[in-house]
């Protein structure tokens, strides 16, 4: 097909892979090659690139230019769409460009102004990080006035566009002016500074503000406050590295990131966009790791690139009733500059590639993130939101670096098309739970009590994985270490502990008696609790003095610790409180719900209906409606309802399910009627019970001839996690009896090992055995001990992409050996290696019912192979055995071949990409001659040669159930290939 003919079949996939970024950037950069080779005049270039019109419509314009100027114009199309794009997969247009040549025509060119065109791709790389300086230049020479200056710089130009700016207004001016830009271009090169990085000495002004900016930020973020205002720690005690995870697949990344590649370029997805995101749930550390990087910064130990940070609370900034500009945003809300503010400001917009903003908590934001209202005048003065949602979308101060952080909900479409990448925090591996424990206690004997008491509770462990729960539990050793069987199992449980810690602590006489530590202390908790329970209902975190008077929030109350006095960058605002944590505020809106007799009847079914309300926008005005005292001013319009609201009051339902757990009803039958604690207890049974039928109700019948399936929607993983915590295994089982299907998908379900716990506890329940898939999530070793008790009702386990390692296998295997449902795993893509090899052989011999072992991308080598081909010497069951993505070679292909030939049960065998040459082939051959099941066998993307296919060939002349035989990319010719196609139809090329 020719070149032009492809422009016209691929039109979708060409138009998709230029725009859908939602960046210009990749179009503009065609433009760039296209122009520069000569195939576009300057007329078609400003036909195609209309400001103001659709990104897409400028695209098709391209693509019918295109197409219109014939077949070479095409050709060098595809290749510039290769060479700015050359990440897209899928799309095999990009083998056409491949023979046109895209290189700029150097020697060719007589005229300044035409080696500005003909250099156009590489001009504008270099010019990006000097623009300032070649504007000043040319402002200098006369070739520009004050006007061109301001229309190069205006800020909602990426450097990029500033750039190409730059470049078509010299053309416009002439030779002089194109050979004065070049000049000025020439010179930094020859300088050697690299003109990315502008060399350059800050004024005096601005280097005393980032002093005075610096030890604000150190004095912020020295410390954790560990008991509300009264204990702190210091974080370089306690900083435990948390695991970071890039959201998206990159090739380029080895090994674990660390903090400083959070700001940096590596996983960069979106070239265009300043803003990185890191994503966690509530606990997770988010907070604590922005903190940690402040703290690095203000000390010089990290991140010195960044000139200026500007650390962020968006808690704290939805308190910002005024509207600001940008500066006064700065200025007000990180440090006031003593002198020259102007000056400073006008630096921070000259140069925006050396500031770092960082924004925690973009979830708390009463206001979900929009890009609607545009704002690119800084100082123009807007409501806080607005000038936020700018700054990250680049709008405002295009160039300046931004971290975001926000729980994953919270992070919408809108959002992530502003992203340069996004980072996940997936909390402490368990090693990190092993060295935060040693951290947290000085006396090394406690710690390693610590750790053997959560190594005989796995579900404690599980839920140490999240750092807030790991501090709470190492706050709690005492309480934890004394109190032997009973230890806790939930995460009610844990914050219980929480809550008797900081009681015992404040009054240690009343310890003596089990139950009694809440004695005396019921005022303080109906006091919390309301304070929290309106706040999560409003959106509102922290608490001014009047909050606290309207709920009675005594000064005994603070001084028990669980609210800490507000962190203020800006000193004008009065003393404010919040709770310690987000999920200390759920606790106690959780006990307020329970304990309290003036809420609403109804409170609770509307807690637990809220999925359902969400998207009706009426959500939050029923539940706040169910509030005595609501201030109705502070209510948020509906349709801007934080994103925060659904998470929190997820927590919170979690939490009152647990308060309200047969086991804990007890604790408080001294304060409120048992009466009115079992009939709320009902209602938590009822709603969860009405909750799982809602998500059954939706499975949808099966297509005939295949399994019912169900996919876990939104909120089911919650309301497992909800019955976990309730403890009652009469409710996980009524829940189970009703769910009727064969497989049960919950990938990308955001599962740790806490979900496992919750989901096994519910799963086993089930009366028919189910596939369970649960596809990139993060279940690793621990959780996958946790599933360990619903094996038996396991037909199939689908584990792709989920940190597990061998260790996790051999637990594993040990437990599915006896479960005689257990018949397919998958485990493409974990951190397998030869170890679980021996695993996998003794399932094989011991079970001759397995049907299908997948270990894809994974680090098996020739010695695992042997162990595998051991235990499939003695299998006669295995039908399908994936290998893919391993590194078995030669030797273990040999090794497979020799265990399979005879084999009667395989139907498919992949070897894809294994390093296997002509040897291993002439051994699978042997697969081919004897086997009498085999039907697919895939060899692609392996060193086989032509002696190896020979072989193959020969073999299938005495084969007719070999339905296919892929080798794709192996060492062969095009007339090899041609050739040996001809001659066997089933090899696929
Ligand atoms: P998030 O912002 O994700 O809700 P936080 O950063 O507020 O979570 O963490 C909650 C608590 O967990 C912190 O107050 C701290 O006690 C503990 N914590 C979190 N991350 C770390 C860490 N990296 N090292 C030590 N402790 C941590």
């Amino acid at each position: 097909m020719s070149a032009q003919e492809l422009v016209l079949k691929k039109r979708t996939d060409i138009l998709h892979a230029l725009c859908c970024s939602g960046s210009a950037e990749h179009l503009e950069r065609v433009l760039d090659v296209l122009l520069a080779q000569g195939e576009l005049t300057w007329e078609d270039y400003q036909n195609v690139q209309v400001p103001g019109r659709p990104l897409y419509t400028n695209a098709r314009q391209l693509l019918d230019l295109v197409y219109t100027k014939g077949v070479d114009t095409c050709g060098i199309f595809f290749a510039a769409l290769k060479q700015v794009l050359p990440e897209v997969q899928g799309a095999d247009f990009s083998s056409l460009g491949s023979c046109s040549n895209v290189e700029e025509k150097e020697e060719t060119c007589r005229t300044s102004t035409q080696t500005l065109l003909t250099q156009r791709p590489s001009l504008i790389y270099k010019l990006q990080g000097c623009i300032d300086g070649a504007v000043k230049s040319l402002v200098q020479s006369g070739h520009f006035t004050s006007a061109d200056f301001d229309e190069v710089r205006l800020p909602i130009y990426t450097p990029a566009q500033q750039a190409r700016r730059l470049l078509d207004l010299v053309r416009s001016k002439g030779e002089s002016a194109a050979a004065a830009v070049l000049q000025y271009i020439h010179q930094k090169q020859e300088v050697g500074s690299p003109l990315n990085e502008e060399k350059l000495t800050p004024p005096k002004e601005v280097l005393k503000y980032q002093k005075k900016l610096s030890s604000s930020v150190c004095a912020q973020s020295c410390f954790l406050s560990t008991y509300g205002g009264t204990s702190h720690m210091s974080l370089d005690d306690i900083y435990t590295e948390g695991q970071l995870e890039l959201a998206h697949d990159c090739v380029d990344v080895q090994g674990p990131l660390g903090l400083e590649d959070i700001v940096g370029t590596v996983g960069t997805v979106n070239e265009e966009a300043d803003t990185v995101l890191v994503s966690g749930e509530a606990g997770s550390g988010k907070s604590t790791l922005l903190q940690r990087l402040h703290l690095l910064w203000a000390r010089g130990a990290a991140l010195q690139y960044y000139l200026l940070l500007f650390p962020f609370s968006c808690r704290r900034l939805n308190s910002e009733q005024r509207e600001l500009s940008v500066q006064e945003l700065l200025f007000q809300h990180c440090c006031w500059p003593d002198r020259e503010q102007e000056e400073i400001f006008q630096f921070i917009l000259d140069h925006p590639h050396l500031i770092l903003f960082t924004f925690d908590g973009l979830d708390e934001l009463k206001q979900n993130f929009s890009d609607e209202q545009r704002l690119c005048c800084p100082t123009q003065r807007a409501p806080v939101h607005v000038l936020l949602f700018n700054l990250i979308q680049g709008s405002l101060l295009k160039g300046v670096r931004k971290v975001v952080t926000s729980r994953p909900e919270a992070v919408g479409p809108v959002l992530k098309k502003h992203l340069c990448k996004e980072v996940l925090l997936k909390g402490f591996s368990p090693n990190g739970i092993d060295c935060f424990m040693r951290k947290h206690h000085n006396d090394p004997t406690v710690a390693v009590k610590v750790l053997e008491s959560l190594q005989a509770n796995t579900a404690l462990l599980g839920l140490c994985h999240s750092p807030v729960l790991c501090w709470i539990v190492s706050q709690c050793h005492k309480e934890l270490l004394g109190c032997g069987e009973g230890s806790p199992q939930t995460i009610t449980d844990v914050y219980l502990m929480i809550l008797q810690h900081f009681f015992q602590r404040q009054s240690p006489s009343k310890s003596t008696m089990r139950l009694g530590w809440l004695q005396g202390h019921l005022e303080t908790i109906l006091h919390l609790g309301q304070l929290a329970f309106e706040g999560i209902s409003a959106t509102c975190y922290i608490f001014s003095g009047a909050d606290l008077e309207k709920c009675d929030v005594t000064e005994e109350d603070i001084c028990m610790g669980f609210l800490t006095q507000s962190k203020d960058m800006s000193s004008s605002h009065s003393k404010s409180y919040e709770f310690l944590h987000v999920t200390m505020q759920c606790f106690f809106a959780a006990l307020y719900i329970v304990l309290s007799s003036h809420t609403d009847r109804y409170a609770i079914p509307k807690l637990f209906e809220l999925q359902d309300l969400r998207d009706t926008g009426v959500s939050s005005m029923c539940f706040r409606s169910c509030l005595p005292s609501t201030d109705q001013k502070e209510q948020v319009a509906d349709s801007e309802v934080a994103a925060a609201e659904t998470p929190n009051l997820q927590i919170t339902a979690t939490f009152v399910s647990g308060l309200l757990s047969q086991r804990h009803q007890s604790l408080w039958v001294h304060y409120c009627s048992a009466g009115m604690v079992e009939k709320k207890a009902r209602q938590v049974a009822r709603c969860l019970s009405k909750g799982m039928q809602k998500h059954f109700k939706s499975i949808p019948q099966p297509v005939h001839g295949e399994k019912k399936s169900m996919h876990a929607m939104p909120g089911f993983v919650w309301l497992i996690k909800c019955i976990y915590e309730m403890q009652e295994s009469r409710i996980a089982k009524e829940a189970m009896s009703k769910l009727q299907v064969d497989h049960l998908k919950l990938t990308y379900c955001n599962i740790g090992p806490v979900e496992c716990t919750a989901l096994t506890y519910v799963l086993q329940h089930l009366r028919n055995a189910v596939g369970i898939q649960l596809d990139n999530n993060s279940v690793g070793d621990v959780g996958v001990e946790q599933l360990l008790p619903c094996m038996h009702i396991c037909k199939s386990l689908y584990l792709r992409n989920n940190n597990i390692t061998d260790e996790g296998i051999r637990k594993l295997i040990a437990k599915v050996i006896q479960c005689d449902n257990f018949q397919k795993i998958a485990l493409f893509n974990n951190k397998l290696t030869d170890a679980c090899t021996q695993h996998f052989s003794h399932l094989l011999k011991t079970r001759q019912d397995f049907l299908s072992l997948r270990l894809g991308n994974n680090n098996i080598t020739e010695e695992g192979a042997k162990q595998l081909a051991e235990g499939l010497k003695s299998n006669h069951s295995l039908k399908y055995l994936g290998l893919w993505g391993n590194k078995i070679g030669d030797v273990g292909a040999e090794a497979l071949a020799s265990a399979l030939e005879n084999s009667n049960s395989l139907l498919w065998l992949s070897l894809v990409g294994n390093g296997v040459g002509s040897e291993g082939a002439f051994a699978v051959a042997n697969i081919i001659r004897n086997s009498t099941s085999l039907e697919e066998l895939w060899l692609t993307e392996n060193c086989i040669t032509r002696a190896g296919v020979e072989c193959l060939i020969e073999a299938l002349e005495h084969n007719t159930h070999v339905k296919s035989v892929w080798l794709r990319n192996n060492d062969l010719s095009l007339e090899e290939v041609k050739e040996m196609a001809q001659r066997e139809s089933r090899l696929i090329f």
